[in-house]
This record gives C-alpha cells, sequence and structure tokens, in this order.
C-alpha cells in the first residue's frame, strides 16, 4: 500500500498533485511519501510484535537525511556499511547505540570511527578483521559488541547479483569456520562476541530461503551456548522483497507472514533481535518522475525518450529490473496502445527503463512516474554523462519540501581544477 494515487485524474503524492512538483523543482526528480513510509515502518514493527526487536533502516536503500529522520523519530536504528553511511545516521538523529555496522570491507579509520561514537553492534566478516576490530577498541580502551556474520550457505534474492549468502559469495563467514572464530573472540579483548548475525540477499519473495538460514542460526546460538557462550542478540538482516511490477504475479510475503515465521523459528530463545530491511520500507515510499523529450519512431519500434536515464535510477541496466510506469496525467481509456521502449538519453544501449511497454498516448512534455523507485534509486545514481544528480523532494499531508537540491554545473565542478600547466590566465580569473 502506498499514497502515490489519481485524484481528479492527476498522480498525486499525498494531498499534492505531482504537477505541481514538477513546475516547482524541474523533471526528473524523486518524490517520497511519508505517511508510505511511516505506514511500512508500523506495519514492520508490528508484524514483529512480542518480539524484542530493534528496527535497523538499511540506509544504503536510501540514505537521504529527511528519509532517515522521519524514521528516526519513529524509534528506528540503522544498518550502515560505510564510514560516510554512520555520520550521515548519526546527523540524521539515530542513537550510537542503534546503530550497527556492516560490510565486507571496513577500514581501520572506519572501525576507529563507529567505536569511539559508540556504534552498537560490528557485524564481523572475517577472522582479520576480528583481529583488528579487537586491537581498535582495545586501543580505544572500550568494549564493543560483535556479531559473526555467518554464511548459512542458502541461495536468495531477486538476482544473483544481490544474492549473498550463497557459499562462494564475498559475504560472511564460512559455516565450517564459525564456531572457531567465535572461540578465538571469546579470548580477545575490547570485543564482547555476544551475537550472530546474517543476511542472504535482497528481493527476497519467498519465506523459504530466510526460514532455512534462520533455522540454521538457531541451531547454531543452541550448539554455542552448550559450550558455555552467551548469544543474547541476533541480527537477521534485511532482504524481504516488494512487489514491483503489476504484470508479474510475485507477492513477496508479507512483514506479517514473515514475522510470524520468525516468532516459530526463534522466539523460544530469550534473544533481542535486529532486523535490517531497507527495501520493504522505502521501496514503494519513492517515485520518480520524469518528463517526455521526445517521440521518436522507427519501422520497427516505438521509442519513448525521456528527461531520466539510468545515472538517475540504475536498476532497469543493473539487474533488468522492472518498474511500473504510470502516466502522471491519467489519460482517458484509450484500447490498443502500442507497445513502446521507453529509454534516457545517455548513449548506452542499457539505457532503457522498459521494452515493449503498453503505455497509454504520450507525447512531448507529458509526464511520468516511476513506480517503487524509493529503494536504490536515488542512493545509487550517478553523475555519469555530467548529468546533475537529480532532486529529491519530502511529501507530507498537503506539504512538500525539497529535501536535496539540484547542484548546479558549477557546483559539481567546484572539486574539479586544472593542474598549472594546463591552465591559463582566464582559468585563473574564473576558476
Ligand atoms: C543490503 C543489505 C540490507 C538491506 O537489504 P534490503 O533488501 O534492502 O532489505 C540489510 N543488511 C545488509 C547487511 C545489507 O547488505
Amino acid at each position: 500500500m502506498h499514497h502515490f494515487v489519481y485524484c481528479k485524474g492527476v498522480l498525486n503524492a499525498e494531498d499534492v498533485p505531482l504537477p505541481e512538483i514538477a513546475r516547482d523543482v524541474g523533471t526528473p526528480f524523486y518524490c517520497y511519501s511519508s505517511a508510505t513510509l511511516t505506514r511500512h515502518y508500523l506495519v514492520f514493527r508490528e508484524a514483529l510484535k512480542g518480539l524484542d526487536a530493534t528496527i535497523c533502516f538499511a540506509m544504503k536503500a536510501n540514505s537521504n537525511l529527511a528519509v532517515l529522520r522521519t524514521l528516526a523519530d519513529l524509534g528506528a536504528g540503522c544498518d550502515v556499511v560505510s564510514g560516510g553511511e554512520f555520520e550521515v545516521a548519526l546527523r540524521a538523529g539515530m542513537p550510537a547505540a542503534k546503530i550497527v555496522f556492516s560490510g565486507v570491507g571496513k577500514t581501520e579509520e572506519e572501525i576507529r570511527l563507529a567505536i569511539s561514537r559508540g556504534v552498537g553492534q560490528i557485524n564481523v566478516e572475517s577472522a582479520a578483521e576480528l583481529d583488528t576490530i579487537s586491537r581498535i577498541a582495545s586501543s580505544l580502551g572500550r568494549t564493543v559488541r560483535i556479531a559473526l556474520r555467518v554464511n548459512p550457505d542458502v541461495a536468495a534474492g531477486g538476482h544473483d547479483k544481490i544474492s549473498t549468502g550463497r557459499k562462494e559469495d564475498k559475504f560472511g563467514i564460512d559455516w565450517s569456520q564459525v564456531p572457531d572464530l567465535y572461540r578465538k573472540a571469546r579470548t580477545l579483548p575490547g570485543v564482547a562476541a555476544t551475537a550472530i548475525a546474517v543476511h542472504i540477499g535482497s528481493q527476497i519473495t519467498t519465506l523459504a530461503p530466510f526460514e532455512a538460514a534462520f533455522t540454521k542460526v538457531r541451531d547454531l546460538t543452541l550448539q554455542l551456548r552448550a559450550e558455555g557462550f552467551t548469544i543474547d542478540h541476533l541480527d537477521l538482516g534485511g532482504g524481504l522483497g516488494v512487489p514491483y511490477d503489476h504484470l508479474s504475479n510475485t507477492q513477496p510475503p508479507s512483514p506479517a507472514e514473515y514475522g510470524d515465521m520468525v516468532r516459530r523459528v526463534l522466539g523460544g530463545l530469550g534473544c533481542k533481535l535486529a532486523f535490517e530491511p531497507g527495501r520493504v520500507i522505502v521501496g514503494n515510499a519513492g517515485v520518480m518522475v520524469a518528463k517526455v523529450i521526445v517521440m521518436k519512431d522507427s519501422p520497427t519500434k516505438k521509442f519513448v525518450v525521456i528527461d531520466a536515464a539510468m545515472n538517475d535510477l540504475v536498476r532497469p541496466a543493473m539487474y533488468g529490473a522492472r518498474h511500473e510506469i504510470l502516466p502522471v496525467v491519467e489519460p482517458p481509456m484509450s484500447p490498443g496502445a502500442q507497445p513502446v521502449d521507453v529509454v534516457g538519453p545517455i548513449c548506452e544501449t542499457s539505457d532503457r527503463f522498459a521494452q515493449d511497454c503498453r503505455l497509454p498516448p504520450l507525447k512531448a512534455g507529458d509526464l511520468i512516474a516511476f513506480m517503487t523507485a524509493g529503494a536504490y534509486g536515488s542512493a545509487m545514481s550517478s553523475t555519469y554523462n555530467s548529468r546533475p544528480l537529480i532532486p529529491e523532494v519530502l511529501v507530507q499531508g498537503a506539504r512538500y519540501a525539497v529535501v536535496r537540491r539540484r547542484p548546479s554545473i558549477a557546483e559539481m565542478l567546484a572539486l574539479e581544477q586544472l593542474p598549472s600547466w594546463l591552465a591559463d590566465e582566464q582559468d585563473a580569473k574564473t576558476g
């Protein structure tokens, strides 16, 4: 459920017509709905009722400060995967104790930053990293809770590129090495190895792989406890999928079904649980709005060329993802719409959002909305082709605010300079 619906024939974000925002900020832009974000967070929280659970939003899905603040105000923590994300999370108002630091290659600087600022937990990805964390924490006079991120060898994830829990993936610690590493961790200063973490992939649309992984985590918990270890925190990662394309029939399990399964598999252990949902919280809380530049016909194809491109929303080019596309102004019922390809202006064939897609008749200047673009949309964008990052707008009821503005070319260039041997007097004056 989301709050992007037609009202008097015009697609609204909550109570704001999208064309109004387009007039104000120009296209393309991302638009997020506070009510949808809030709803998703509360639905997820409700699904976990009865469990001692913290929701640590996976901010790599959407790192906008206003989105994070909205979730922080609801009580969310954060799952971060870089020092930069850690700093942004703190700036957004996330308490450090509710921040989990994940990621397969944390630098010493990042680890030091996180520990010195009081990070809640670090998820360890290798034996060598365990030593590094112990050394840094000891030198700071701290003890940090760690989880070994275990690799349960479970195949899951909506696409090969986002499956992370198989033996051959780079993530997590191989199952066979896990008990020994806990034994070792117990002897190290500066770390409290009282947690287990698992994250098996993203855009997972059935419960079976989660259940397989969580069952292994339960067995491991019991095994380690039998050896005298304290295991009182389990971090179950994220990965619950969302429905993307109204044409395909994949309906992922609901948070409630997911929660029931967690209660069944892990409820009796008396552990504090952490969850790291990203996509399921922000996915359909955001849309990307673009404008048709030109309609281009060839003998074999009709192309809708728009002003958004793969640098703004890379999921179709990168994962073959399909986003539902809606015309912002609802067309009159028009039977027999011709199939079109919706493409961006970048010189790459992969700069294509949809292939042979049936859309109502469009013309230059029309607005279209890419649905379910709130996760891994803006967060993965780039400035390829010297295209400025597109603005982000947050709506709440009848009001909206630009929460990240579009930079000017001058601002983008401010980071660059010519070396002395290439600069001429003109550059010296203007640069
Ligand atoms: C990407 C990631 C998540 C979030 O995944 P979603 O599919 O967006 O829920 C959670 N935890 C870790 C460690 C991740 O890498």
